[in-house]
């Protein structure tokens, strides 16, 4: 591994390291670097300290269609589906190496961008996108094809075939990890791929672009273009030479999608959208500060900014207040602190904007009568106005707005039941579906709780474990389709039959 063996330590070093930074900022369109064919730029504020870091290419309808025509030559011309499995490999294996030996460029640029910790990004988001490749990678020469039971006269041929031109839309929470998730498998099956990152988060994807291409991926098969949702995300959604949109964001966009689809060319659709995840805490939970301690970091880990965040906890009215000052000596541990600093374990949300609206639902759950355990407030002595202290809302009612909606920051609802035939249905009651947990000692509790909640993940006992193995994505309006494990290569593909008849 070429990873540097140290990090800047301090945050002055890092804040050296970001002031001599000259991020790409332009279009990646068939291997090279562009500006928008409008030469529109849009300025990229860090959330970090409210300044201008790059002014980066707004593309639009023209530039899609640029792009989209470069990734279906590619396709058609077969210069990336048709190489050797093993070639196919090594050039993903390559990327994966060149993502983790660039893990403090990306790192920088990923906290720049959406202002999370810089040792998170250190730690997670740069090394897991590289892992996610090297996992697709090792498919490249282990994706086989089936034959049919036929008479001796026949051979029937169940081909599995990549889908063509692949459009990816993310979000900014996880930017390198999400991309990464996105282009493994959709890559390793042998598609193009247009890639639309969030106008929060271009940065990190330019460089990824440029990564893939040093590693020999063909030009054409990996673009990326940059812009806002409306101007580049949705002639993207809409092409009608798109074969596939791979989506990641919120609900209220997923839905788009789906419309966009209907109104062009009926391409795939996969989604990943928002949640409300549960905890279920019962009052036989084997070890309480353990489930305070995950419930703690599956909220205020990422500033809560993660879709599958533990953002309600439902917890028997017997133990909530026991329950809830352990989170809060949990939470007081997550330090909140300069994004460059490397002991910050919470840091700025995406946008000054966004550390607005979070705070909004803190003054309207206040308003429903819900009480501000701790937190519930900016850190007005770090700059740009980003950063939201970890806030526990309790006593919480069902139906409150808190309660219903998606807050995407460090805002953890606490909901006390008295009956537990209610727990599971207040879990349930929600438009959303990504992920839960049940705490509970009795085996056989957690066993029927799991199978009656409705969720993509459902954890026993802990919360957020995960691997590239196990499948994720949601049920009802958190979307369908799953990423990560080798079940999310299927919706990248398709089967062909070929039927050869031997007269
Ligand atoms: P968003 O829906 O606002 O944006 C997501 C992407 O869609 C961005 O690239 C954006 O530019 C683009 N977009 C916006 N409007 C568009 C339009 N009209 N047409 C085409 N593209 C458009 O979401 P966000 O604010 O970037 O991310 C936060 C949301 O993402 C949360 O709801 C979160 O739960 C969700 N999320 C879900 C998962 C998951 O795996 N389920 C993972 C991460 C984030």
């Amino acid at each position: 591994m070429n990873k540097p063996a140290t990090f800047p330590a301090t945050r002055a070093d890092w804040e050296t390291a970001a002031g001599v930074l000259r991020p790409e900022s332009r279009l990646f369109i068939d291997g090279r670097f562009v500006d928008a064919a409008s030469g529109e730029t849009f300025a990229k504020v860090s959330p970090v300290d409210g300044r201008v870091i790059a002014e980066v290419a707004s593309g639009a309808a023209a530039d899609v269609d640029r792009a989209v025509s470069a990734a279906r030559a590619a396709f058609e011309d077969g210069r990336w589906r048709s190489l050797e499995p093993k070639q196919k490999k090594a050039v993903l294996h390559r990327f994966a190496d060149l993502i983790r030996s660039h893990t403090q460029e990306l790192g920088l640029l990923e906290t720049l961008d959406v202002g999370k910790p810089i040792s998170d990004s250190l730690a997670v988001d740069a090394p897991f996108a590289a892992d996610c490749i090297q996992y697709y990678a090792e498919f490249a020469d282990k994706l086989v094809d089936e034959v049919a039971p036929t008479g001796p006269n026949d051979l029937a041929l169940i081909r599995r075939e990549p889908l063509g031109v692949v459009g990816a839309i993310v979000p900014w929470n996880y930017p390198l990890i999400i991309t990464a998730w996105k282009l493994g498998p959709a890559l390793v099956a042998g598609n193009s791929v247009v890639l639309k990152p969030a106008e929060q988060s271009p940065l990190s994807a330019l460089l990824l672009a440029r990564l893939a291409a040093d590693a020999g991926l063909p030009d054409g098969v990996l673009n990326v273009v940059t812009g806002f949702g409306e101007t580049a995300g949705a002639p993207l959604a809409l092409h009608g030479d798109v074969d596939m949109i791979t989506f990641t964001g919120s609900t209220e966009v997923g839905k788009l999608m789906l419309v966009a689809s209907g109104q062009s060319n009926m391409k795939r659709v996969a989604l990943e959208c928002g949640g409300k995840s549960p905890h279920v805490v019962l009052a036989d939970c084997g070890d309480l500060d353990a489930a305070a301690s995950a419930i703690a970091w599956g909220i205020f880990y990422n500033q809560g900014e993660t879709c599958h965040a533990g953002s309600r906890v439902i917890v028997d009215r017997r133990i909530k207040d026991r329950l809830v000052e352990r989170i809060a000596a949990h939470a007081a541990t997550i330090s909140l602190g300069h994004a460059l600093d490397p002991s910050s374990k919470m840091a700025a949300l995406v946008e000054a904007r966004h550390a607005d609206r979070v705070l909004s639902y803190v003054d309207i759950g206040r308003k429903e009568g819900a009480v501000v355990a701790i937190g519930g407030r900016r850190a007005d002595h770090l700059p740009g106005g980003a950063y939201v202290e970890a806030t526990v809302l309790d006593e919480v009612k069902p139906g409150m707005r808190v309660e219903r909606e998606e807050i995407f920051g460090p805002v953890l609802a606490v909901i006390p039941f008295d009956d537990e035939a209610d727990a599971v249905r207040l879990a349930n009651d929600t438009i959303y579906g990504l992920a839960a947990a049940v705490w509970t000692a009795d085996m056989g509790k957690a066993h029927r709780l799991s199978s009656a909640i409705r969720a993509g993940t459902v954890w026993v006992n802990t919360y957020d474990r995960s691997s590239l193995a196990t499948p994720f994505g949601g049920f009802k309006q958190s979307g369908f389709g799953r990423d990560r494990s080798p079940h999310a290569i299927d919706k990248y593909m398709d089967f062909k039959t070929v039927w050869t008849h031997f007269g």
